[in-house]
């Protein structure tokens, strides 16, 4: 087998196309070494390595010695060094590369092959020691930490007692006596820690280092990663080791990322930061804040350093190129790392650029209008989950502002919470439900689970490509970076700005997409749906074909599915039209009546109220088909439950309290989610059915008799298991139906239709379909009665069913497509064959979820039905589905 794959010199073994293999940062560089752009050497081990290694108790593949010193030899004759060679070492970097960017949640080692003897080499061959011991002390705390698993406090214990001794305050100030004496404290603090010395065979070096890398795919801020973004564990991480190149060689030399358009915005403009004389992460780990790379950023930004075009304008003109030739090859906007040694270019990674969801949108849609892809490669681009960000609120600009701070626009949106300062607190309060900001001087990749948990997030350091910003924007987080005001004191659990003082919980909210931090909460407004957003939804209704309704019982719900697109309502839940404060009373009556002529005349009063809930519906959904079911839930979650709520409702309705908590402990079930709910209540209590089936047609009749567009209503029954079942119920609601039609000599279209939300109606489908005209797949219920596990309940467990693997997803989020899939594609099987035109549509959470609605394309329902904020998501999925 081969495990090693080399790049550099013009030429790779591998190519763009190779990630599940090389990974995502190893299949660019081959990529970009075969298209002849500056390279630094090196070569991939691949991630079938990392698999082999985790799949044999840790040990490497018997071929893999060989193979990477092979690999070495290609890269010392490329570059001309030698690894370990005194005089003339080679230096590399060993950096991980999963298929998919965990950004900072695996570990690198940059140096590589530092020792006691090379280091004189690099000294020589920079003409520069005080560079080569900067370099070995900066190598030895880097490995130590990642490598030995010694804590890095240490080393920077050292430093701040020679910096002390030195009576200097930066690192700057030291110079190459200072930074030998430094390395030799550290040698000594490792051989203290661990016994034995500091390895110096740059062989044993690189090994360890190999090692580390594959063991940090299973480190922990690695697996959150992984379960946030659903990325399987056996991908394994690919292992780049590459020949170093040094940004840190003086004011000719520089480091930098760049985006070929606005991450955060997506407009089309080379975009990103550089630092003169720095190495590696520093400009991402946002302890220097780093310049803009063009002359018109800086002087937009106010700036007054330079640059990268004002100060390396020959090496600018040259980068310049290669990303713009990057961004047409890979034909998407590219992420970018690069290095400049003493005026010499090198590309040291490049990948599509994650991005907020409108930089995603606009992107997509100005690279079709550019010709670079088509329509459907436009919609494919665009995540539909990622859609979620545009739909939420932004600040009313109209309200008053009261800014503590200003930092960056790091992530767009904006969130109101209170302030913490530890991501432990934030996992904490955020875990419990209660909105949180985080507020930090920096975040490190150990912050992740605090930054997941909180509302939006506030750093006082780092750039707009800190790891802040840049994980805040891949969660869809609101996020202000490098909020230099904010001095934030941790003994005192507050922070100040511009002369202010917040204690810690105190709430405030911040702008992602202006950078500024406010004191309060501020009013928020709903977001514009027009531009972009509704091109690339016009495409991607262009080609779905699966229509999408939403789920929505208040006029508000309506409209707000209506404005996101929805061809109608796919489940109007009419118990939540019961619990209104207004009719609770009426309700309550009905349910403690004695006998079908007492629920009748409560019956009556709510009539009139449950009429006007449909004419509203109706009106705003303008001949939309609209689903109506009838009512589902067990009787007693109406009544008071507790002696102090009985003895409340007793005062209010009149009713006697006695006879009330009798009726209520009548009620009582073991069971209720297997009770007496769904259509069994239609069956026990007819009257019930009848009066919401006569408030159905006569809105219509209503609605029609204003000249309005004719309503299509859908009649859905609840929890219906057997055909006899569905037979009683459809004959109550035609002759109920027909009643009212004659009663006010109106022409109205209805269809009597039923949930599927039990094993057996699924699987006597065929049943069913004889009286039921649309079928709607409740997959909330469905879910639960198939696995037999308590939707309401699950949360207790199910959390170690995943950590066990033993569930990839939580299935009442992401359908269950093998077991509960099964079963709605037998239903739709034998609902079509016992009647060809069923309508078939699904109305649980699921019809929202982008993998659920690929299953439902695949088994060709015709409708997703989700709440009004996921339609626009749904409409991409469903589109999506279909290209
Ligand atoms: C379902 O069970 O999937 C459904 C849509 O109904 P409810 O969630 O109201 O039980
Ligand atoms: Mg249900």
């Amino acid at each position: 087998t081969r495990w090693v794959y080399a790049f550099g010199g013009g030429g790779a073994d591998g190519d763009a196309s190779m990630k599940n293999l090389l990974g995502g940062k190893g299949a660019n560089l081959a990529e970009m070494s075969s298209l002849g752009l500056p390279v630094p050497p090196g070569f991939t081990i691949t991630t079938e390595a990392c698999t082999f290694y985790y799949a044999n108790g840790k040990s490497y593949p018997a071929e893999l010695k060989a193979q990477v010193a092979e690999g070495l030899k290609k890269v010392e004759s490329l570059t001309g060094k030698t690894f370990g060679d005194p005089a003339n070492p080679l230096l590399v970097s060993v950096r991980s590369g999963a298929r998919a960017s965990m950004p900072g949640m695996m570990d690198t080692v940059l140096n590589l092959g530092l020792n006691d003897e090379t280091v004189d080499g690099l000294a020589k061959l920079s003409g520069d020691r005080r560079f080569a011991f900067d370099s070995y002390r900066r190598f030895i705390q880097m490995y130590s930490n990642v490598v030995l698993g010694l804590d890095h406090h240490m080393f920077e214990e050292i430093l701040d007692e020679h910096k002390d001794r030195l009576d200097v305050r930066v690192d700057t100030a030291l110079s190459a006596e200072d930074w030998e004496a430094v390395v030799a404290d550290y040698k000594r603090a490792v051989e203290g820690e661990r016994g034995e010395p500091f390895p110096q065979d740059p062989n044993a070096q690189l090994w360890g280092a190999i090692g580390a890398v594959f063991a940090s795919w299973m480190n922990d801020r690695a697996k959150f990663y992984r379960r946030m973004h659903d990325i399987p564990e056996s991908w394994g991480t690919a292992v780049n080791v590459q020949s170093m190149v040094f940004g840190n060689m003086g004011e000719s030399s520089a480091t930098g990322v760049a985006f070929t358009r606005n991450p955060s915005t997506g407009e089309n403009r080379l975009y990103g930061e550089f630092l003169i004389n720095a190495q590696g992460e520093d400009v991402v780990a946002g302890i220097r804040t780093p310049q803009p790379l063009t002359k018109a950023a800086r002087e937009e930004m106010g700036d007054v350093q330079p640059s990268m075009e004002e100060a390396l304008p020959e090496v600018f003109t040259q980068f310049k190129a290669v990303v713009e030739k990057l961004e047409k090859h890979y034909r998407d906007m590219q992420d970018i790392e690069f290095t400049v040694e003493k005026g010499r270019l090198y590309m040291l990674q490049t990948r599509n650029g994650k991005r907020t969801a409108k930089a995603a949108l606009k992107i997509a849609v100005d690279l079709a209008s550019e010709g670079l892809i088509g329509k459907e490669e436009a919609v494919m681009r665009v995540e539909p989950q990622s859609m979620d960000q545009l739909l939420h609120p932004t600040i009313d600009p109209a309200s008053p502002r009261d800014v503590i701070a200003t930092g960056l626009p790091a992530s767009p949106g904006a969130a109101t919470g209170k302030v913490v300062f530890t991501a432990e607190e934030a996992e904490k309060l955020g875990g419990a439900g209660e909105a949180v900001i985080l507020m930090r001087e920096e975040t490190s990749p150990e912050d992740i689970r605090g930054m997941d948990a909180a509302r939006g997030i506030v750093t006082a350091r780092g750039g707009m490509t800190s790891h802040a910003a840049v994980v805040a924007r891949g969660m869809g987080r609101p996020c202000v970076s490098g909020a230099g005001e904010i001095h934030i004191d941790m003994k005192a659990g507050e922070f100040r700005a511009r002369g202010r003082t917040f204690k810690a919980y105190d709430i405030i909210t911040i702008d992602g997409s202006t950078g500024e931090v406010l004191a309060g909460a501020v009013k928020m407004i709903e977001p514009e749906l027009s531009g972009d957003f509704a091109t690339l939804m016009g495409w991607a209704d262009a080609v779905r074909r699966l229509k999408v309704r939403a789920n929505a019982e208040t006029a508000l719900d309506a409209q707000t599915a209506r404005q996101f697109g929805a061809e109608g309502i796919g489940l109007c839940r009419t118990e939540h039209m019961f619990f209104d404060p207004a009719r609770i009373a009426a309700v309550r009556e009905m349910i403690l009546a004695d006998d079908e002529a007492g629920r009748r005349g409560a019956l009556e009063k709510i009539l009139p109220m449950q009429r006007q809930d449909f004419v509203e519906l109706f009106k705003i959904m303008e001949g939309l088909p609209v689903t109506i079911r009838l009512l589902d839930p067990p009787l007693h979650e109406f009544l008071p439950h507790s002696e102090e709520d009985v003895a409340s409702v007793a005062e209010a309705t009149g009713l006697d309290p006695k006879k009330l908590l009798r009726r209520a402990q009548e009620l009582h079930e073991v069971n209720p989610m297997l009770g007496h709910r769904g259509c069994r209540l239609g069956v026990a209590y007819p009257e019930i059915y009848e009066m919401q089936v006569r408030a159905i047609v006569e809105a219509a009749c209503e609605v029609v008799a204003e000249g309005r567009p004719a309503p299509i209503p859908e009649i859905m029954h609840p929890l219906v298991a057997k055909g006899e079942e569905m037979k009683f119920l459809r004959d109550l609601t035609d002759r109920t139906a027909k009643k009212v039609i004659e009663e006010k000599g109106c022409q109205i279209d209805y269809k009597v239709g039923t949930m599927i939300e039990l094993p057996r109606a699924a699987i006597r489908a065929a049943d069913l379909a004889e009286n039921a005209e649309f079928f709607s797949f409740g997959t909330n219920d469905l879910t639960q009665t198939t696995f037999g596990i308590s939707r309401d309940d699950s949360g207790r467990f199910l959390g170690y069913y995943i950590d066990k693997g033993i569930f990839e997803k939580d299935p009442f989020v992401s359908l269950d497509t093998e077991g509960v899939g099964d079963l709605i594609r037998i239903a739709a099987e034998r609902g079509r064959a016992a009647r060809p035109d069923v309508k078939l549509g699904i109305c649980g959470e699921h019809g929202g979820d982008p993998a659920s609605i690929q299953f439902c394309e695949t088994i060709g329902l015709d409708y997703v039905s989700c709440s009004p904020y996921r339609v626009p998501i749904a409409r991409l999925a469903a589109a999506q589905a279909a290209i």
